[in-house]
């Protein structure tokens, strides 16, 4: 019944227009904690560049940072470059959802979605928002600790209502219903497929379901330099060593400069990342030299370079206000 209302209902997302296995695998990575809205552009950019596993593996590293810069959570684009190149290697190709798991940045969920979409076998997919839609059916008040335990206690669930014979397109009405009927707030059951089967809409208590603890937010404030000499902006380079944004350029922190000249408070920024709330306070500064970890970059390169997201739109506003 889901597909069927799936093949109705669904956007006009472009991998779905014209499927393949590699197009499958770059759009669930990348939709991986970013919004399909704001994947579309990039996911488009992207095959231009890479249009499948050999071109992404051949790629410089730097190629596949740069085409991925402002999706943030930059392992991803590591992750799916190395799956690529092994990928290409491998012989014979991966084809189980066990052995898709074997590949780097391929966990449950994407295996899930990669085997069942591109290879349809039957695997469901279980993310927040297929625990929204399966708490809400059968009005499950239990409270969760987080998203990773609510998602292990409803699998099973999921993999009941599997729709065996079409598992990809099963899979991708879930995926649909839990990001454009049963929303978070202010679910749309009016127009949702399974309304007669839904509990907790007959109670009246969709809001309330899941019951998932919330972490307690963190305040976290940094300062950051703010230095141009000549034509030159002083940057810090994210060490290999860090992970997360590893190999990126961002605005240096105020304690790693020697300034010469008194700091002057010239923006201060706020974003969200998880359940830290993060407060940036960029400071116009000169210094008499710098140590290894900070670099010069021209003015004109900035472009060129890999910028951790919301440092290349402040750098931008900063240097249209100079
Ligand atoms: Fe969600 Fe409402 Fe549909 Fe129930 S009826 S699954 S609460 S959209």
């Amino acid at each position: 019944m889901l597909a069927a209302w799936y093949a109705t209902a669904q956007r006009p997302l472009p991998w779905r227009a014209e499927p393949s296995l590699y197009r499958t695998v770059v759009s669930e990575l990348m939709a991986q904690q970013t919004q399909i809205k704001t994947m579309l552009p990039y996911f488009k950019r992207w095959m231009q560049r890479f249009p499948n596993f050999t071109t992404l593996a051949d790629a410089p590293a730097e190629d596949v940072l740069k085409h991925w810069e402002g999706l943030g959570y930059y392992s991803r684009a590591r992750n799916l470059h190395r799956l690529a190149k092994e990928y290409v290697a491998l012989n014979p190709k991966p084809a189980t959802r066990e052995e898709w798991q074997r590949l780097p940045g391929i966990g449950p969920y994407p295996s899930a979605a990669i085997t069942s979409i591109a290879l349809g076998q039957p695997a469901a997919v279980v993310d927040g928002n297929v625990v929204r839609i399966l708490a809400r059916l059968t009005d499950d008040a239990h409270i969760f600790k987080n998203n990773g335990e609510a998602v292990k206690a409803f699998t099973a669930r999921a993999d009941d209502l599997l729709d065996n014979k079409n598992p990809g397109d099963h899979n991708q009405a879930m995926m649909e219903l839990g990001a454009t009927v049963c929303l978070k707030h202010k679910p749309l059951c009016t127009v949702c497929p399974v309304l007669k089967f839904c509990v907790s809409n007959k109670n009246d208590n969709q809001d309330e379901l899941p019951k998932i603890e919330r972490k307690t937010t963190v305040q976290v404030e940094i300062d950051r330099a703010w230095i141009i000499e000549g034509d030159k902006l002083l940057l810090h380079r994210i060490p290999e060593s860090a992970g997360q944004l590893a190999g990126q350029y961002e605005l240096p922190e105020l304690s790693a400069v020697k300034a010469r000249t008194s700091p002057q408070l010239i923006a201060s920024k706020s974003r969200s990342i998880t359940h830290r709330r993060i407060k940036e306070y960029i400071y116009e500064t000169t210094v008499a030299g710098i140590d290894d970890s900070l670099e010069w970059v021209a003015l004109e390169q900035l472009e060129a370079i890999t910028l951790s997201g919301p440092h290349r739109r402040w750098i931008r506003e900063l240097l249209k206000g100079q």
